[in-house]
């Protein structure tokens, strides 16, 4: 398991069911990281391609975009946190709200998810973020709240778990809360209890090359998980440097 506490911030590109062979050579070659140990920068392919970007990785790290809640046994179809980390995958990103929309993801599942992960040596981001709804009726904070009291389990802590708050509003849809929205929020998050308080607060929801150095510069944001800006190499490499 990576040490988390080592890095100051991490930039995780979720290329979500986006990618074949030819994209990744191509973003590879042009990928920019400059020397920094503070940076952690992070590949999220679909699973397909993992052990591919595990045979050519440097200077970065890889991240699966899902795990089942079972290690092994009779479940067709299923990854698990034992096999990715035989691969040598470094983090899994749980509970995106496309997973809870599309695929049944909740909360229950994802708390089983991060300790299968964090048994493995696998750290997870779990994605938190609250609807339009929500926002428009001030829910914001207890949403969170609520999703982070159900989803972190108690092995999880500030080494080995990655939190991300994504608003749901905001994934695709060129929107993000304001500046000072984003870190009162991110704050919030770290003052649930004090096990949180020195965990890593990503930000995700059309973070792009306009926004992205405000947003990151906020005292309570700890860097990005991006998806539509980290499919665009320029953009990616200017948002990491
Ligand atoms: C995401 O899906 O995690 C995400 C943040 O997407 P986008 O950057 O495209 O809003």
């Amino acid at each position: 398991m990576i040490n988390l506490t080592k890095f100051s911030s991490f930039f995780i590109a979720n290329w979500k069911l986006n990618g074949d062979f030819k994209f990744i050579d191509s973003f590879l070659k042009q990928l920019k990281i400059t020397k920094n140990n503070k940076k952690c920068i992070v590949i999220a392919p679909n699973s397909i391609y993992l052990n591919y970007i595990i045979s050519r990785k440097k200077n970065f790290f890889v991240s699966s975009q899902n795990t089942s809640i079972f290690e092994n046994g009779a479940y067709t179809g299923e990854i698990s946190s034992t096999s990715l980390n035989d691969l040598g995958v470094d983090f899994c990103i749980i509970g995106h709200s496309e997973r809870r929309q599309y695929f049944n993801e909740d909360d229950e599942t994802i708390k089983i998810k991060a300790k299968s992960l964090i048994n493995n040596n696998i750290a997870p981001v779990i994605c938190i973020g609250e609807t339009i709804e929500e926002r428009k009726n001030g829910k914001t904070e207890e949403k969170i709240e609520n999703q982070i009291r159900k989803c972190i389990p108690d092995n999880s802590n500030n080494g080995n778990t990655i939190l991300a708050y994504e608003p749901l509003w905001a994934i695709g849809s060129g929107l993000t809360p304001s500046l000072d929205e984003i870190d009162k929020t991110h704050e919030n998050i770290r003052n649930i209890s004090v096990k949180f308080n020195n965990y890593a607060v990503l930000y995700g929801g059309s973070l792009n090359v306009k926004n992205y150095q405000e947003i990151v510069d906020l005292p309570n944001v700890n860097g990005g998980l991006i998806g539509g800006a980290s499919l665009k190499i320029n953009d990616f490499n200017q948002i990491i440097a």
